[in-house]
């Protein structure tokens, strides 16, 4: 028997009154507002013109140096920690083992997406290189320094893998060249390997075949939303934003027409107003095609034009993070899962025990994203609390103990008999 109810399927109201999802019409973004002229395109920074000194620290109560991709990167505060750039310990991790590099310019990023800390219309009130994003401060360095560090501890560096993340800006195509045949340069790809985040909407065909030529190992686009009208929604003409359901499907084809099986992916974000079925079907749509999806759970951004909405519940969470495991890992398939009248998963299509056992090993729980050393499931991408507060673990960084097991199974609804 195939049957797997979660406990708690009934539509559902917390303590809190709230739902057990986040359904499309409760998730609607503010329209962005209007921007003061002298702040457009990185107006202040540029006027300022100050030259930046070695690392550059988050820190909104000073101007801004003016600093350029490729010349200068952008670190996640975890990935500057582990590279001894900034001071700080992590709570329950020793590092990350993921190295993202971030272009960076005074422009920033000339999208406007609704879920993003980076957007556009941020503008108005921060300097690029001060703005927040997946929940912390991304120092900015120069990529020079932050290639020494790397060649230096050569096979002692705690990174497996290396990611250069594009952003929604004219030069960001020839700079993530740059960065990539700068890394080469000085680091082996077949020690470190690279992926690309890349952005869909300034690319060609011919970008993406370059890349791979240049020794990127995987190519990842960010989907982030689920469905076509979510996308125009968040990341389109609802937040005069450029982007296209229809080009970020070309350029994914394209990558798994140029990298290949497993050398693929896309990023989405869980929560923003699609269901959970909707998820699940575009999570075997990618594995269909031979590539992998990367999770992220909806957190409000501090500042976007998402912050004052709830959330994704824990319940509707996990129950897509195991959703997505058992079609990418374990041979399970959309068609056999069933779902309730709101689109949520009521029956993973395997057996009890079966079911069961996945959900022991935990790894269906941590944060998923390419692959590191440990194993083709184990993703080095762990993003430490990139989705969720420490005290309320979305996508686990680290291995889950018996503890956080409890929990995860109290909401699946799946408490151990
Ligand atoms: S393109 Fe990427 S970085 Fe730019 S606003 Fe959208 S999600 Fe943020």
């Amino acid at each position: 028997m195939t049957c797997m109810k979660p406990e708690g399927a009934e539509p559902i109201a917390t303590a809190k009154g709230a739902l057990d999802y986040n359904p499309f019409d409760a998730m609607q973004p503010r329209a962005p507002a209007a921007i003061p002229a002298e702040a457009r395109n990185g107006g202040r920074v540029k006027t300022a013109n100050r030259s930046p000194q070695g690392v550059y620290l988050p820190n909104y109560n000073i101007l801004t140096p003016q600093m350029r991709s490729p010349e200068y990167v952008q670190l996640s505060t975890a990935a500057a920690i582990t590279l001894g750039i900034m001071p700080g310990r992590m709570h329950r991790c020793g590092c990350t083992r993921c190295l993202n590099l971030l272009l960076t310019y005074p422009e920033g990023c000339r999208a406007n997406c609704a879920y993003c800390g980076l957007a556009r219309h941020r503008e108005a009130e921060r300097n690029y290189a001060d703005r927040n994003f997946i929940r912390v401060d991304w120092p900015a360095v120069p990529m020079a320094q932050v290639a020494d560090i790397v060649a230096k501890d050569g096979a002692a560096s705690p990174f497996h893998r290396m990611c250069i993340s594009m952003i929604t800006h004219p030069d960001s195509d020839a700079d993530t060249v740059a960065v990539l045949k700068q890394w080469t340069s000085r680091i082996d790809p077949a020690a470190i390997p690279v992926s690309i985040l890349s952005n869909p909407t300034t690319m060609t065909r011919a970008d993406v075949a370059r890349l791979k030529d240049l020794g990127a190992y995987i190519f990842t686009v960010a989907l982030d939303a689920a469905t076509p009208e979510l996308f125009e929604r968040t990341r389109g003409k609802g937040v005069q934003s450029p982007h296209g359901w229809r080009k970020y499907w070309e350029i994914l084809e394209d990558a798994r027409d140029i990298f290949g099986p497993e050398k693929f992916g896309a990023h989405i974000i869980v929560g923003m107003g699609e269901s959970e079925a909707d998820v699940l079907h575009l999570v075997q749509r990618l594995r269909d095609m031979g590539g992998h999806s990367h999770m992220f759970c909806f957190f409000p951004e501090k500042g976007s034009l998402m912050d004052h909405l709830p959330a994704t519940p824990r319940d509707q969470w996990r129950r897509v993070q195991l959703g997505r495991y058992v079609i990418d890992y374990c041979g399970a398939r959309v068609e056999a899962m069933r779902f309730d009248e709101s689109g949520r998963v009521v029956d993973y299509g395997l057996g009890q025990s079966e079911i069961g056992a996945i959900i022991d090993t935990g790894i269906a729980f941590r944060t998923s994203g390419c692959p590191g050393k440990f194993a083709e499931d184990i993703s080095a991408c762990d993003r430490p609390y990139g989705d969720s507060p420490p005290s309320d673990i979305a996508s686990f960084p680290f291995q889950p103990n018996k503890t956080d097991l409890r929990k995860i199974r109290r909401q699946l609804g799946m408490p151990k008999t």
